[in-house]
C-alpha cells in the first residue's frame, strides 16, 4: 500500500482522433484489473476533440478510469477565439487538466503568471490541476534544477489557497527527458520531487505537502516505471509517448 494512491496519467499529446481515443482507451480499461484500478489512478489526457467520445464510454460503460485535458483557457467564456474554459472541460466531466506542460510553455510562450491564472481557473471549475515544473538542459547543467522548479512552483500557486491546494498534482518534467529517451535516474526524479514537496510543506503545511501527489514525467516506460516509482517523494507518473500505446501504458499502470 501507499501513503498517497499512486496517478498514472497518460498524456497523448496532439495524436489520436476520437475513434482512436475510443479504441485506445476501451484497451487500457480491459487490461487493468478493478484490484489494479483500486490500487492506481489511471488518467487518460487525450485532445479536446476527443473528450465527448471518452466521456460517453468512460460513464456509459462504468470504467474506472478518469481523464482530464491537456489545457485549458483562463477566462470563463467570451471573446477568446480558440480557446477552451474550466467550465467547458468540467461539463464533459474532465477530473484533470494538465497546466504549465513545457510544451505549451515553449511554443506557446506560457509564463508563470499565466500558469498561475489557470491553476485559478482550473480550481474555479472544480478541475484538479496536474501543474508541470521543470528545467532545461543548461539549467540542469549548472546544478540549478531544484532552485529552478521551486521558483516555477512558488509562481504557478502564488495566491493559491491551502483549501485548493491540498488537490493539486504536480509533476516534475525535466524538459530534456521529454521524449527524448533519455529518462531521469531515481535519484534524479526524487531529488526534484522531495524538494517540490518539502517546499510545500514551508508554503503551506507537512500534512498539506504529505497528502500531495508529485509525479515525474519525462520518457517514463514499462521498463523504467518501477524504479522510479519505489522512490518516497514519487507518486506516480505523467506519460507522454508510452501513454499512446494501450499495451505498454497499462503494463505501466499495473507497476506495483
Ligand atoms: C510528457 O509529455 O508529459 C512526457 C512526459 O512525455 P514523454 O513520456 O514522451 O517523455
Amino acid at each position: 500500500t501507499f501513503d498517497r494512491r499512486p496517478l498514472i496519467a497518460g498524456n497523448w499529446k496532439m495524436n489520436l482522433n476520437h475513434l482512436e481515443a475510443i479504441s485506445l482507451t476501451q484497451k487500457v480499461a480491459i487490461s487493468l484489473t478493478e484490484e489494479q484500478l483500486g490500487l492506481v489512478e489511471v488518467a487518460v489526457i487525450p485532445p479536446f476533440t476527443d473528450l465527448r467520445s471518452v466521456q460517453t464510454l468512460v460513464d456509459g460503460d462504468k470504467l474506472l478510469i478518469v481523464y482530464g485535458a491537456q489545457d485549458l483557457s483562463p477566462y470563463d467564456s467570451g471573446a477568446y477565439t480558440g480557446d477552451i474554459s474550466g467550465a467547458m472541460l468540467a461539463k464533459l466531466g474532465c477530473t484533470y487538466v494538465v497546466i504549465g506542460h513545457s510544451e505549451r510553455r515553449e511554443y506557446h510562450n506560457e509564463d508563470d503568471a499565466l500558469v498561475n491564472a489557470k491553476v485559478k481557473a482550473a480550481f474555479k471549475h472544480g478541475l484538479t490541476p496536474i501543474l508541470c515544473v521543470g528545467e532545461g538542459l543548461p539549467v540542469r547543467e549548472e546544478s540549478q534544477h531544484v532552485a529552478h522548479c521551486t521558483t516555477q512552483l512558488d509562481a504557478a500557486l502564488a495566491k493559491i489557497p491551502a483549501d485548493q491546494v491540498k488537490d493539486i498534482v504536480i509533476a516534475y518534467e525535466p524538459v530534456w527527458a521529454i521524449g527524448t529517451g533519455k529518462v531521469a535516474t531515481p535519484d534524479d526524479a526524487q531529488e526534484v520531487c522531495g524538494a517540490i514537496r518539502a517546499r510545500l510543506a514551508e508554503k503551506y503545511s507537512p500534512e498539506i505537502a504529505n497528502g500531495i501527489r508529485v509525479l515525474y514525467g519525462g520518457s517514463v516506460k514499462a521498463k523504467n516505471v518501477a524504479a522510479i516509482m519505489a522512490k518516497p517523494d514519487v507518486d506516480g507518473a505523467l506519460v507522454g509517448g508510452a501513454s499512446i500505446d494501450a499495451d505498454e501504458f497499462a503494463t505501466i499502470a499495473r507497476f506495483p
